[in-house]
Parts: structure tokens; sequence; C-alpha cells
């Protein structure tokens, strides 16, 4: 038997919480593991709050990340103690995810668990912190390097914002953040931001060019900010979209891509062949310092999930959520 967080459709609606539940329920896969720990990202908050659809399949256990050890295993690759982590691959939505004590998975979705962390380490990054890397590593494809100019991070204070300010700063970026929560700029600035602004200069209907700024951008928000910032990125500028916490629409104008030959990247973390998870990871293990990352990071136990979920929709949780499963 094990602990999860389930979610049924019933007449009433989404219903949600803790059950105890038998392995024998598990769904098909060939590893079986038992999870050390999950996280909690936008998309499980979305998932668990249902307000937004994400779940494709009820019952539902969620959870798109999680780190933990195989239990047993009917692939070649992995063995009994080995030490793995999943992100994605449509767990969580249409497979049982990680926010349980168990989880039965096709070995294809796992890498080896990167050995510079931990498993709370690995999930204080979870797939929020593996997108920043990988719009990091967009921008570096598209030529963007620190002697370029300035970088604009959108949604600094949330996962992804986060996470991605602390690896541009590493890697000698100029880093400006964009946060509704001026309150956390001395948080933004320790992470290593310049400058921080206020993310009402970007969230309004704005012109389709206005004056040249960015050298490039991490985008975590979509809608009108996602325009603003293509129309204010410098010419040939790259910037990377992950992301739609203000919306899912791009009321936008071509001008900044024929005019100013801008590029915008789009950067999905779901399904990622594994020679790029490894090297993503691998860049984490090289840049994340153990220590910042504990700045941006709070370890709740899973009970502590489901109220969490609704304050990260509602813009109260800072950086990242770690779910522990023997908190
Ligand atoms: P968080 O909730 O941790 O952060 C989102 C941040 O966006 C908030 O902290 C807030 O930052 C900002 N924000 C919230 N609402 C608004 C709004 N109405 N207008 C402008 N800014 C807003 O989420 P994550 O960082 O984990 O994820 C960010 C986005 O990226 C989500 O949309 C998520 O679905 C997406 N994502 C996509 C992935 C992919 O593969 N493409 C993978 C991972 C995430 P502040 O308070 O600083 O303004």
């Amino acid at each position: 038997m094990f602990d999860a967080i389930l979610i049924e459709k019933t007449e009433e609606g989404q219903q949600v919480g803790i059950k105890r539940l038998d392995e024998a329920q598990l769904p098909e896969g060939d590893v079986t593991v038992s999870v050390d720990c999950s996280t909690l990202n936008y998309k499980d908050a979305l998932a668990i709050t249902g307000k937004g659809p994400v779940v494709r399949k009820f019952p539902m256990v969620p959870g798109i990340d999680l780190a933990g050890r195989v239990e047993s295993s009917r692939s070649d690759q992995y063995k009994e103690g080995d030490a793995v982590l999943l992100n994605g691959w449509g767990v969580g939505e249409g497979h049982w995810g990680g926010l349980a004590q168990k989880a039965r998975l096709d070995s294809r979705w796992l890498i080896p668990h990167p050995t510079a962390f931990t498993a709370r380490q690995s999930m204080a990054i979870g797939t929020a912190g593996y997108t920043a890397m990988l719009s990091v590593m967009a921008l570096e494809r598209h030529g963007v390097t620190p002697d370029k100019g300035e970088i604009l991070v959108t949604g600094a204070s949330g996962g992804v914002g986060s996470v991605a300010i602390a690896l541009l700063s590493q890697l000698g970026y100029a880093v400006v953040a964009s946060t509704g929560r001026m309150g956390e700029k001395a948080y933004l600035e320790a992470l290593g931001a310049r400058e921080v602004i206020d993310r009402a200069t970007l969230s309004e209907p704005g012109r389709p060019l206005a004056k040249e700024r960015w050298a490039g951008a991490i985008d975590a928000v979509g809608s009108h900010t996602l325009v603003n910032v293509c129309a204010s990125t410098r010419h040939g500028g790259t910037v990377t979209a992950c992301g739609l916490a203000q919306g899912l629409d791009f009321p936008a104008s071509v001008a900044p891509f024929i005019l100013r030959g801008i590029t915008l990247a789009g950067i999905n973390s779901v399904m990622r062949p594994f020679d790029d998870r490894v090297e993503a990871w691998r860049r984490l293990g090289e840049l994340l310092d153990p220590d910042r990352l504990e700045t941006i990071t709070e370890t709740i136990a899973l009970e502590a999930a489901i109220p969490a979920a609704r304050e990260l929709l509602e813009g109260k949780i800072r950086g990242r959520v770690v779910v522990d499963m023997a908190s």
C-alpha cells in the first residue's frame, strides 16, 4: 500500500484528496519506482485545482516530475536500487505521476538521476528549472552570448523565472527581472538580477515596435507581455517562449520578425529525447549552486501539496516547492 494524491471525476465535479492505494492499482510500465521526492509545477497546480484541462484520464495521480529509486524492473536499462529522474512525458496528465510514494513507468521516460544532485535538489529544480535550462540553451544556440546585451526574464519570482535568473547570471549575462511582486526585489537581486522592473510595464497592449532593449529574453508569461518583449528585442535577438501565466494568446504584429529579424524560440520540456534531457541536467549540475537553490526552495509533505497548488495559482508562492514523501 502507498499514499498518493488522487484526482477523481464524480457527478459533483473534480475531487482531490490523499488516498491509500494498492500497488496492484498502479498502471502499466516496466519499472516500479519508490518515489523520494516530487514537486509542484504550474501544470500540477492546474491539475490539482482543476483550473486547467491538464488531466486527460480519471482517476489520476498528478505530478509531472519525480526522483526516486527503482524497486523492480523489467528493463535492461535500470536495475533495482538505481536512482532515477523523470520530467514530463505526459506523466501526471495521462499516466499516474509523481505525487505519490510509488509510480510505475515506462523506462524510456527515465534518465539516471544526475549525480550532482540529491533527490530533493533535483526536485527543487524540477520541470520548471529544467525548462529554464532548455531556454538558456536555446538562447545560446541562437548566438545570444553575454556580450550581446541585457536579457529579460519574465515571471521572475516563479519557478522558471527564478532558476533562469540564477543560470543566466552564473553564465555572466546581465539579467533584468520582470515581476508583479516588487517586494521580491531583494530575492531577485540575490539570485543575480542586475535590475528589477514592474511587470505592469509589459502587460498591457503596446506598439508593434518599441525602443530596442533586450539582446534576448526568457518568457514564461505569454499574451501581451510576450508581444511587448518581442517588440522591444534588439535586431537579431532571440526570445524563448515556454509559458502562459498571463495568457495563451499572442496578439502580436509580425513587425519585430520582419523588420528586426528577431527569433521566437518555442520551448517544450515534455517530450525531449534522452540525450537532450541528460545534457540539460549535466549543464544544471555544472551551473546551479546548491546554496542558491536552497534559497528558492520550500519543502512540504504530500498532504500540503493540495493547498499549496491553490496558492501557486494565486501567485503566492515564490520559487520552487519540493514535495518530500518522507515528511
Ligand atoms: P509559477 O507559478 O512558479 O510562476 C509563474 C510566474 O508568472 C508567477 O510567479 C508570476 O511571477 C508570473 N505571473 C503570474 N500571473 C501573471 C500574470 N497574470 N501576468 C504576468 N505574470 C504573471 O510557474 P512556473 O514558473 O513553474 O511556470 C511558468 C509558466 O511556464 C507556466 O505557464 C507553465 O505552464 C509554463 N511551463 C511550460 C513548460 C514547457 O515545457 N513549455 C515547462 C514548465 C513550465 P511574478 O510574481 O514574478 O510576476
